[in-house]
């Protein structure tokens, strides 16, 4: 018999929320922005000829129109598919000592299984009882740090003075800090960027810049640790970012008035919508993202999410220990999270 798969490498992969075809829904399941990208990206030129062509594997336009939306010199910024394949790649650059890296038990669930895939050793270090990170848990010998801020799928932002405090406390390993939904809410660590050559702060176009459709995510660090990356990626994968993702992420990223009127739109439906279901005796931890975790002290999360289905609304349960009890709902438009708010004010 042949034992081919006995050399199989075998990982339990993430799950990412449902893409559901079936039948159409109120998606507030995977934190997607529900208002379209910038009208210059379709404005934008994209050669269909051109297509024909490899890409810059550099992005070096992309790569200069981040950097001078932020401030800092195009050799102090990676991108990459998604800031998924950016965290992917920094695991595999900067968690290579063995020793085991440092992230919270209940955050983004892609990080263990990075870990695992990289063969990473990891620790998991609780949340306050209140949900919160407590930089203090962070003060020991590791590997490497990682935490999303604001937190997922809590929601919760992490006080700069905070962020500031882990990063200083952990000199000699490498800390990431994952600002997906950092334009939401919180205190960006790009402002800690020149006092920490350790530090790596990671930014997505698929939340704020609603171009979760495109994959475009980036990291801002040291010059040394991009060039490092970078020597990660160039022998990986040379040709990372298409054409369209080039050319549409500098149409996006240069037009702040949109982004900033779009930003604006979510936190205020975000607001007006924890208050309506609080009202009607949910809890919801305050939230510094385009999503909220709410529940119910008398209905389990379980059934709202079954019930929610049923009527149309898909959002996400985790089926985890300590947010069991949670439902993590997107932030739609004002018209979707009214309705949701009516059916779950009713339920
Ligand atoms: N970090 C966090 C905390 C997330 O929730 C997500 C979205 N699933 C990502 C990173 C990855 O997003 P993307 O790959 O679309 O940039």
């Amino acid at each position: 018999m042949s034992t081919w798969e006995e050399n199989v490498r075998k990982v339990v992969p993430y799950t990412p929320g449902e893409q559901p075809k079936e039948r159409k829904y109120v998606k507030l399941n995977t934190n997607e922005n529900p208002y379209p990208p910038s009208p210059k990206v379709s404005a934008a030129a994209l050669s269909f000829d051109a297509l024909r062509l490899y890409p810059d594997p550099a992005a070096s336009d992309l790569v200069h129109a981040i950097a001078e939306y932020h401030g800092v010199s195009d050799k102090r910024v990676f991108v990459g598919v998604g800031s998924d394949d950016v965290l992917a790649m920094a695991f595999m650059t900067f968690f290579h000592s063995g020793k085991k890296i440092l992230f919270p038990d209940i955050t983004y669930s892609f990080y263990d299984v990075w870990a695992d895939m990289l063969e990473i050793p990891f620790e998991t270090i609780p949340l306050t009882g209140d949900y919160r990170i407590d930089p203090a848990d962070y003060a020991r010998d590791c590997g490497g740090i990682v935490f999303p801020n604001p937190n997922a799928p809590t929601g919760i932002a992490l006080p700069i003075e905070d962020v500031r405090s882990i990063i200083s406390k952990n000199p000699n390993v490498v800390v990431i800090v994952d600002e997906a939904y950092i334009d939401f809410g919180g205190t960006s660590a790009l402002t800690l960027l020149d006092e920490f050559e350790n530090l790596l702060v990671v930014r997505t176009f698929s939340k704020s810049r609603s171009m979760a459709g495109l994959r475009i995510g980036y990291a801002i660090g040291s010059e040394k640790m991009i060039a490092y990356l970078n020597d990660v990626k160039y022998s990986y994968n040379s040709y990372t970012m298409n054409r369209p993702s080039i050319i549409y992420g500098v149409e996006s990223i240069r037009d702040d008035a949109y982004f900033k009127e779009t930003v604006e739109k979510v936190i205020k439906t975000r607001e007006a919508f924890a208050e309506a279901i609080r009202k009607a005796g949910y809890v919801v931890l305050p939230s510094s993202a385009n999503f909220v975790f709410a529940s119910h002290p008398t209905i389990p999360a379980k059934e709202i999410f079954a019930r929610s289905r049923e009527a149309g609304f898909l959002v996400r349960y985790f089926d985890k220990p300590r947010i069991d009890n949670f439902l993590r709902i997107s932030i739609g438009t004002d018209e979707e999270m009214r309705a949701y708010a009516d059916f779950l004010c009713e339920i």
